[in-house]
């Protein structure tokens, strides 16, 4: 009897290690058909009109996908690629090379299961076996300690039940050798022009030069935990907006699924036991945990954390005023901490977990704009965007998350003094303000017309008049939100 033939349907699991669906298709000698289908869904726009996936996501994917052929072929196979729906292109490919069955990694979000039922309509007349497989997240769907629907709300119980009744499984061991492909035509990458994008310029500024792929995921694994020696200080460092050590960088790796977080729990404790064990090697599984949270609330809640009134319900007169809205997305609030994370995302597509927080509490409480809005821009801009993380984040700082506390916002001035002291950051991305001395950086407009000519910076002509007052701003939004939720 010849081999049975499984189609592996990649998605955001762009790896080797640590793939079940490998694993179990190999467990059953199957011959291994592995796809990866550029969806042209992918690459419209999202519903504010913003490119769906930005040049520098489309240009770590299309990095991603080149190692993972590569990955293959020196392992005997070879990675397919298509271009084209997959509910169309896998039944095509299910007949030509008679395939008995389908494995592909679980999603939970409507835009990909609304591509899974189609798949599972397109195939059903075909008899073929199609399995979905958990592998995105440290802690197995099936392992939790309830039912879905009874999970905690709120994220720090779901955080003490995790980690009192639940243990990380190990990662599945990754294929030294793969059965070699039937004839066939393998496929091309495409280029960034083929999916209507221009090549992005690399920014000297940026905190990294991220590349795409499994290989420098675990490069930058590597060099992280080992070589750098970072992560016995990462409870420390975890808030710094400047260079590439202040926080792991993780992101782009977990958003494709070129890095499997159990990989990185596996190292955690590996340096615990080699080196050493305190706050900062916990605190890196911590956040790896909210990773999870927003990824086991998003399957449970499914298109609540897309819609305007958040997982809350909360029906707040939100703006869309586009003019207030561009000044947020260029860098031109002439709030410093905001510009300057506004033009790192705008120029490298990254920005720092205390400047996302930062911008979104100034879009959503100061502007009291539409945080769909800036949640779009930044499904659009993140070399990292994880569907989960990104809507389930801004559910929260725009306090209409499941657990939101009331109306709390981010004092930007003294989140600048507070992590930014110097105003080495500012000056790295609004250097019209390098002269400014670090206690007015935060808020230039206290200069009198004499400072600003001694430090070389015109208000208004240089750099931007503050497009709002932020504590007047903030309590008239509080008054909005205030009505809202007493109904
Ligand atoms: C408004 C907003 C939008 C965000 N959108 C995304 C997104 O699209 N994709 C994304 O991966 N993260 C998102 N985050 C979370 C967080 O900002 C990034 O994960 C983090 O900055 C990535 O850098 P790092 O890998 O160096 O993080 P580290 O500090 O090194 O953390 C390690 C890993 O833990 C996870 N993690 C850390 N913080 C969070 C968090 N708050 N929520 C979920 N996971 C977390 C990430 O996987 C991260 O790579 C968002 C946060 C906010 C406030």
């Amino acid at each position: 009897m010849s081999a049975p033939r499984i189609l592996i349907w990649y998605r955001n699991d762009l790896r080797l290690h640590d793939r079940e669906a490998i694993h179990q298709a190999l467990s059953e000698q199957a011959q291994l058909i592995p796809l990866y289908c550029f969806e042209p869904r992918k690459f419209r726009q999202t519903s504010f009109g913003f490119p769906k996936t930005g040049a520098f996501r489309a240009q770590f994917l299309l990095e991603s996908i080149a190692d993972l052929r590569n990955s293959w072929r020196s392992r005997g196979s070879d990675l397919l690629i298509r271009r084209g729906k997959p509910e169309r292109v896998i039944p095509e490919l299910v007949k030509q090379l008679e395939i008995d069955a389908v494995y592909y990694q679980a999603e939970v979000t409507s835009e990909e299961l609304a591509v899974e039922n189609a798949l599972q309509r397109a195939l059903s007349p075909l008899g073929v076996r199609l399995k979905s497989f958990w592998e995105l997240t440290l802690y197995h769907i099936d392992g939790l300690p309830c039912d879905l629907h009874y999970l905690p709300e709120i994220f720090t119980q779901f955080r003490k039940q995790v980690e009192s009744h639940c243990s990380v499984r190990p990662p599945f061991p990754t294929p030294e050798q793969l059965p070699p492909l039937p004839e066939i035509d393998g496929g091309e990458i495409p280029t960034l022009a083929d999916l209507n994008l221009s090549k992005p310029v690399f920014d000297d500024r940026a905190v990294l030069r991220f590349v795409g792929g499994e290989t420098a995921a675990l490069d930058r694994l590597n060099e992280y935990i080992w070589q750098r020696d970072c992560l016995k200080d990462y409870k420390q460092t975890r808030n710094g907006m400047l260079g590439a050590d202040y926080s792991s960088k993780f992101s782009p790796w977990l958003g494709f699924g070129c890095l499997s977080p159990r990989l990185i729990y596996q190292q955690i404790q590996e340096y615990e036991r080699e080196r050493v064990k305190n706050d900062s090697t916990y605190w890196l599984f911590f956040e790896l945990l909210w990773r999870d949270y927003f990824r086991f609330i998003g399957a449970k809640h499914g298109n609540r954390i897309f819609q305007k009134s958040g997982l809350q319900g909360l029906e707040i007169p939100w703006k869309e005023d586009w003019e207030q809205f561009q000044l947020w997305q260029t860098g031109q609030t002439g709030i410093p901490l905001i510009d300057a994370n506004m033009r790192e995302l705008a120029a490298t597509g990254f920005m720092s977990n205390r400047g996302r927080q930062n911008v979104a509490s100034f879009l959503t409480k100061n502007l009291g704009i539409n945080w769909q809005m800036g949640a779009e821009w930044f499904e659009s801009q993140l070399i990292d965007y994880d569907v989960c993380s990104n809507w389930g984040n801004w559910n929260y700082v725009a306090g209409i998350g499941n657990d939101a506390r009331g109306f709390r916002y981010f004092n930007i001035l003294k989140q600048g003094r507070d992590y930014d002291p110097e105003g080495n950051y500012i000056k790295h991305w609004c250097p019209e303000l390098k002269n400014v001395p670090a206690s007015k950086i935060g808020e230039p407009w206290t200069l009198s017309p004499a400072a600003q000519e001694d430090f070389g910076v015109k208000l208004g002509v240089d750099y931007p008049y503050p497009m709002v007052d932020l504590m007047e701003s903030v309590k008239e939004n509080e008054k909005i939100y205030r009505s809202a939720f007493d109904g």
